[in-house]
């Protein structure tokens, strides 16, 4: 704000005068010299400034929101992409989808995508590997997962403040973006015998989610099964009711999702919420 205290002397019919903002004398009216901006003029130029922001505010807003989409979905595509990468040197298995520990369904497997818990080490994630540059040093030279594969699980919308974390589990809230379609390989109890999909049985793999973005106020780990809603961060609209929502709630879109066929969509909860992409042999 200009204090007004600094605004100057008035002077004559001219009113007050900017003193800090002199310019050239110029012929002011009935002749008399007149030295800087009145303060009208100054407040011209201020509401015009204002009128200017506010025209242009909401289209900036709106380009940054497609930019974060953007980088959202490159983000979504490169860690599809490591996950599919893996299962080529996996016999098809898929990587398990990380579900918290709790002693009693699910345990920490090697296999996680995602080494997502604090007790671990995020460059030990099983796709870290097949995520360029997700191996290098960060910038203090130290070993472990690179700044850059911690950028590609963060979709740039999302805000990680106040993050819960599942009751009971002590392994911290979830600070990543993504989340895995939990048909694919589930981390059970007992390792590595149930519940663990090859490639080659997904069917109509061009219509499934494998990799999607999740609701983080309800979802704390990093899996998706086809009942968890999407979040809200890349937009709303009304859903026609589904699974999870009854038609005239609010759904998330414009939600990127990576396909089993490695192409990156932004979907909705009603195109989402649906079996069909729990089912691998579903067609
Ligand atoms: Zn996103």
């Amino acid at each position: 704000m200009i204090d007004l205290m600094t605004l100057g002397n008035l002077k004559d019919n001219e009113g007050l005068i900017v003193t800090g903002l002199r310019r050239k004398p110029r012929q002011g009216r009935k002749g008399a010299e007149s030295l800087g901006f009145t303060l009208v003029e100054l407040l011209v130029v201020i509401g015009i400034i204002a009128l200017l922001i506010s025209i242009l505010l909401p289209a900036f807003n709106k380009a940054r929101a497609a930019a974060n989409r953007t980088a959202c979905m490159s983000n979504i595509k490169q860690l599809g992409t490591g996950v599919l990468m893996y299962t080529q040197d996996h016999g098809g298995l898929f990587p398990t989808c990380s579900y918290s520990a709790d002693g009693i369904a699910y345990m920490e497997y090697p296999d996680d995508w995602i080494h997502w818990q604090q007790d671990r080490q995020l460059s030990n994630s099983a796709i870290a590997k097949y995520v360029s540059g997700s191996s290098a040093k960060n910038a203090n030279g130290e070993a472990g997962a690179s700044e850059r594969f911690k950028q590609l699980l963060r979709c740039p919308s999302d805000q990680f403040n106040g993050r819960k974390a599942r009751p009971g589990a002590g392994q911290g809230p979830y600070l990543y973006s993504y989340n895995m379609n939990d048909s694919t390989a589930r981390n059970e109890i007992p390792y590595n015998t149930r519940f663990r999909t090859k490639i080659n049985q997904w069917r109509a793999t061009s219509k499934k989610i494998l990799l999607t973005e999740s609701d983080e106020k309800l979802v704390w780990q990093p899996v998706w099964g086809w009942v968890a809603p999407l979040t809200h961060r890349h937009g709303t609209a009304i859903s026609r009711g589904n699974a999870f929502l009854s038609a005239g709630q609010t759904m998330g879109v414009n939600v990127n999702s990576f396909f089993f066929d490695s192409h990156v969509e932004g979907v909705n909860d009603d195109f989402a919420c649906n079996q069909f992409h729990g089912q691998p042999s579903a067609e």
